[in-house]
Formats: C-alpha cells, structure tokens, sequence
C-alpha cells in the first residue's frame, strides 16, 4: 500500500533521509523508532508530502505521489495524520472539529458528518464531550479527537508521530488503547513511538532510523531480542 525506495532528502547541507527503502501492505502495522534527529518525522511527513524529496519515489497504492492541486489533496485526505501536538481547532467544538474536513472536502450533508463524528467520537470513547471545547477536555482526550478527526476522512492508511509523548503518563494508555483498536481492525498504520509495549503488541514489523538511514528492519521479536547493530543496541538499552 506504501512503498518508499531509495528516498533521499536534504535541508540545506544535512542529509536528513539517506536511501530509505520501505514496504507497507494493506492491514499492516509499521513501528518507526530510533533516537531524536534520526529522521523519523521526516520520513513520515514525506509520505502525505508535508515534505518533498531530492530523489527516489514514495507510492500509495501503486500510485507516485502527486506533485500539487486537487490530485495532492486527495492524497492528503487518503493519508490520516496523528501529531504529538493534537493541533484541533480551538474555536470549533469536539464534534465540529471531526465533521469539518467531512463537510468541506467530502461535501457530506451536515445530518451525515453529524452521525459519522458521533460514531467515531463514540469509537474513542469520548462521545459523552461532543459539545465541548478542545480546552475542555484533558490530553488523552484531545488525542483520541485528533485520531477521530483523521478517520473521518476514510483513510487508507493512518500516520502516527509520537501520539503520546506529549501526555501526562496516566493518558498515554487511553490512547495506545485506541491505536491497538485501530491495527487490530486492520487499519493500515505507520507509528513513530517510545513506547516498546504497544510496538511489540502492534507491530507486523518494526525500523530502527539512526542518522537518516534504516539500520535493522525486523519483526518486534528480531528487533528487541536480537539486534543487530550497536547503534540499535545502545538505543534500547537506554530506553527498556
Ligand atoms: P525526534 O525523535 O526528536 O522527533 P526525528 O527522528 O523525528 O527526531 P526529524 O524531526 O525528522 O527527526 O529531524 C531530522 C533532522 O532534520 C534533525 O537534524 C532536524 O534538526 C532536521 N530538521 C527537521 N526539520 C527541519 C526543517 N524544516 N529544516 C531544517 N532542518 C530540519
Ligand atoms: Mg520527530
């Protein structure tokens, strides 16, 4: 469903993605880890192209991805985004933030994006705070909006960088929970994430970045009992 190969990408003078080859299949879950300036956010925001590449191609579904117009928004509206920062919109209600993107780009009637935020905002357990703001509601609860708000637009495939480490620690699993709900009803998902648990648990495979390039590529069993490398070595290490 997702191919990258031989991706190369530069800001300025540092090469921040060195010849990134990757396959997701349909239903698969991808857990992206590696230490902080390796190039997992790049990488992922090339693949709804927040970010151009130099060189190599990035496919959705066979598909090259478009360079701009309509043919990127659609694209855009097929790749879900999850960020650290949940990022809704602060003056429109819970539900309002969900059927926004339904209404305006899927021209939905707003009775049917009314019906689809509640079912999704029912979906992350937090339909009970439809009517309220985003400032009202806790972290975990603003995150599980920000994942309701991406599906509503039918996704093909779901982007998560770093959904939790912005929350307080009792609200991380809430929205792990969520996650795990997600891959196991076969949404295709990439994750960039800390949290080894969920990667193990979720996880078809997992791959370890360090300085732009894709040092191991394994399933979680290979990654975590058997790294290969010294970098991924260290890596977990520091944070099992
Ligand atoms: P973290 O774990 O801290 O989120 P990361 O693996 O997501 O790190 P990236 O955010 O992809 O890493 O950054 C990779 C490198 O590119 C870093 O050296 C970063 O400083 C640099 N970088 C990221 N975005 C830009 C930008 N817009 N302009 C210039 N440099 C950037
Ligand atoms: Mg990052």
């Amino acid at each position: 469903l997702v191919e990258l190969s031989h991706v190369e990408k530069h800001f300025g003078k540092l090469h921040v993605l060195k010849d990134i080859n990757l396959k997701v299949n349909k239903g698969e879950v991808l857990v992206v880890v590696g230490p902080s300036g390796s190039g997992k956010s790049t990488m992922c925001r090339t693949i709804n192209r927040l970010e151009t590449i130099d060189s190599g191609t990035i496919r959705i579904d066979g598909q090259p991805l478009p360079q701009e117009g309509k043919e990127l928004a659609n694209l855009r509206a097929e790749v879900g985004m999850v960020f650290q920062q949940f990022n809704l919109f602060a003056n429109k209600t819970i539900l309002e933030n969900v059927t926004l993107a339904p209404v305006k780009v899927r021209h939905m009637s707003k009775k049917d994006a009314d019906d689809l935020g509640m079912d999704l905002l029912a979906r992350v357990g937090v339909e009970s705070q439809a009517a309220k703001m985003p400032s009202q509601l806790s972290g975990g609860q603003q995150q599980r909006v920000a994942i309701a708000r991406a599906l509503a637009m039918q996704p093909k495939i779901m982007l998560f960088d770093e959904p939790t480490s912005a929350l307080d620690p009792e609200m991380v699993n809430e929205v792990l929970d969520v996650m795990m709900k997600l891959a196991s009803e076969g949404m295709t998902m990439i994750c960039v994430t800390h949290e080894m648990g969920f990667a193990r648990k979720a996880a078809d495979h997992v791959v370890f970045m360090a300085d732009g390039r894709i040092l191991e590529k394994g399933t979680p069993e290979q990654f975590f009992d058997h790294p290969q490398t010294d970098r991924a070595k260290d890596f977990l290490s520091k944070i099992l």
